[in-house]
């Protein structure tokens, strides 16, 4: 079996070590006996929601961010029809904000997400949300480990559930103790470390969705 991940943007959206995550991702799968490729979507390239087993779209500064958020809106029908088709998803930071409905940006500027995942962010004046943080997954009961360094404020609504409850740290918001969001196969969070390599039981379940995934969808061919 192979699994093809696509890297979104990979080239503009990576980040404090965010590019880990894909690596991770491969060196578990190849632990499991699984081949990997991984494949670039950027600028002006198609996103097509059958080729790729998961997506990982990790953070960016705000430069690249509008930059991204722009050409997102061209790929947002066939990113949102894999998301609703079960496609296994991972989004960091910056990623995770342009998967939902907006992002307003540190200067103020409104960067338009594709609303796949029902959350918004705000930004904040003259501030970071910054350090450690560590949160507790209730539908796993695992503990997740990592580092947080945002302006957004993240506000999850109906039909989207956190990845976490934080337990030290800020979080989406420093409001409402949740983390990250959870929506059908897809999984974000704030944390950079990168995720993944801090936290390999998290990666193990990713791929094994993935391979699940794969096989069922290579039954129903
Ligand atoms: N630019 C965004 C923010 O500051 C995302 C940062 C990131 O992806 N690390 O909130």
């Amino acid at each position: 079996m192979k699994l093809k991940i696509c890297h979104l943007y990979g080239n503009l959206m990576n980040t404090y070590g965010d590019n880990g995550n894909v690596l991770m991702l491969k060196h578990i799968a190849r632990q499991k006996g699984v081949q990997v490729e991984t494949e670039i979507i950027s600028l002006n390239q198609a996103f097509d929601p059958e080729e790729f087993d998961i997506v990982f779209f990790g953070g960016g500064q705000d430069y690249e961010q509008m930059i991204v958020s722009r050409d997102l809106q061209s790929k947002k029908e066939a990113l949102t029809a894999y998301i609703e088709n079960d496609g296994i998803t991972l989004g960091i930071c910056g990623g995770f904000q342009l998967l939902g409905h907006y992002y307003i940006n540190a200067k103020g500027v409104r960067l338009e997400g594709i609303g796949a995942l029902n959350h918004y962010t705000l930004n904040q004046v003259n501030s970071r949300f910054t350090g450690d943080i560590t949160i507790y997954d209730e539908e796993s009961g695992d503990t997740y480990y990592g580092f947080e360094n945002h302006n957004g404020r993240t506000f999850l609504e109906e039909g989207v559930r956190p990845l976490g409850v934080v337990k030290e740290g800020k979080g989406n918001n420093n409001e409402d103790g949740t983390e990250g969001a959870r929506y059908k196969n897809v999984f974000c969070s704030y944390f950079h470390g990168p995720l993944l390599v801090r936290n390999p039981h998290l990666a193990a379940r990713i791929v094994d969705l993935a391979i699940q995934r794969h096989q069922q969808k290579n039954l129903l061919a």
